[in-house]
């Protein structure tokens, strides 16, 4: 059974119904996870393996392509497909809701219609067994094997579009979600025309294994480890030093008691790297109709006892520690 909360939590999380109606929140149900999703498993993997070039082919001119493109596809991803597209929390002329989008989709961390949906249904389902990576199945599951395992809902081809029903029927959307590991191998060759395998080897490897943790981290660690200025009911954390490494995502607990405000730093020295450039947008007339926390915190219902069916079966002491 739904609760009006989690309803509302959806809603919140930047569900736009207009003529559709709302998803049947039952069938996100519970489910053990299956490591099905080979090619996402190889993908992984041949990024961190190519970080053993990356001494080798070191050079400054590489390293500062590995330094841009790091800030343009984190930025992509913190201020394009989250706080954008996500959570709607400001507003962009079209264009450059499809420029941000493209800066995202280059951190080859899936598209961005299911990137949105996945987040969508986290905030709905924050470290409750329907979340798709709470740390309390183990870290390492939040950090990273959680996009191993095929999701019934979240990994069909349609049934994960109920969550994203505005960018579902967006064609540029639609067109930059089909082609987004494309648009690596494009720009791999460029880098490759431009500066030989240096600028491939960081500019593509050591950048998208840097993003990646640096967005894993706000999952796994950011779940787990901080202070909560707000009661949530869950297990989200402002974290520094993950604000750090993600551009102010790890303000975590924040965001996820004001899911739609731009900005996730609240305190004066909560860093918060992504909202300034948010603010800088606005300055140059670019970014419109920002939203910052407003009312209530949101709260998710109290939590319920975790089915240890639910849990990995292997050793993990943080979960332990943390969870009990
Ligand atoms: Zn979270
Ligand atoms: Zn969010």
């Amino acid at each position: 059974m739904t609760t009006a909360v989690q309803e509302a939590g959806v809603q919140e999380a930047g569900f736009t119904t207009g003529d559709v109606s709302m998803p049947d929140l039952n069938t996100i149900t519970p489910r053990f996870p299956k490591f099905k999703k080979w090619d996402i498993f190889l993908g992984i993997a041949a990024i961190h393996a190519g970080l053993v070039f990356a001494p080798s082919t070191f050079t400054w001119p590489a390293f500062r392509v590995c330094l841009a493109l790091q800030a343009i596809t984190a930025l992509g991803i913190t201020l394009g497909f989250h706080r954008l597209l996500t959570h709607r929390s400001f507003k962009v002329p079209k264009w450059l809701e499809y420029v941000v989008t493209l800066c995202g989709s280059l951190a080859l961390q899936g598209g961005p219609i299911k990137w949105v949906a996945t987040h969508r249904v986290h905030h709905a389902f924050s470290d409750r067994p329907q979340d798709p990576h709470s740390p309390k199945r183990g870290f390492w599951w939040a950090h990273v094997f959680w996009l191993f395992a095929y999701d019934e809902v979240l990994d069909h081809p349609t049934k994960h579009l109920r969550f994203v029903p505005e960018l579902a029927k967006d064609p540029v959307h639609q067109f930059l979600t089909k082609t987004h590991a494309l648009q690596t191998f494009l720009l791999g060759f460029l880098l490759y025309a431009w500066g030989g395998w240096p600028f491939v080897v960081w500019g593509i490897f050591v950048r998208t294994a840097f993003v990646y943790h640096g967005t894993w981290l706000v999952n796994s660690a950011a779940h787990i480890w901080g202070y909560q200025s707000y009661q949530t009911n869950e297990g989200s954390r402002n974290n520094w030093w993950v604000a750090l490494i993600s551009y102010g995502e790890g303000w975590h607990n924040n965001h996820h008691a004001y899911p739609s405000s731009a900005a996730h730093g609240l305190r004066w020295w909560e860093l918060d790297l992504t909202y300034f450039l948010i603010r800088l947008l606005a300055m140059l007339g670019l970014a419109t109709e920002i939203r910052l926390p407003r009312g209530n915190p949101a709260q998710l219902p109290a939590v319920s006892p975790w089915p240890s069916r639910l849990r990995l079966p292997i050793p993990n002491p943080v979960r332990s520690a943390v969870y009990g």
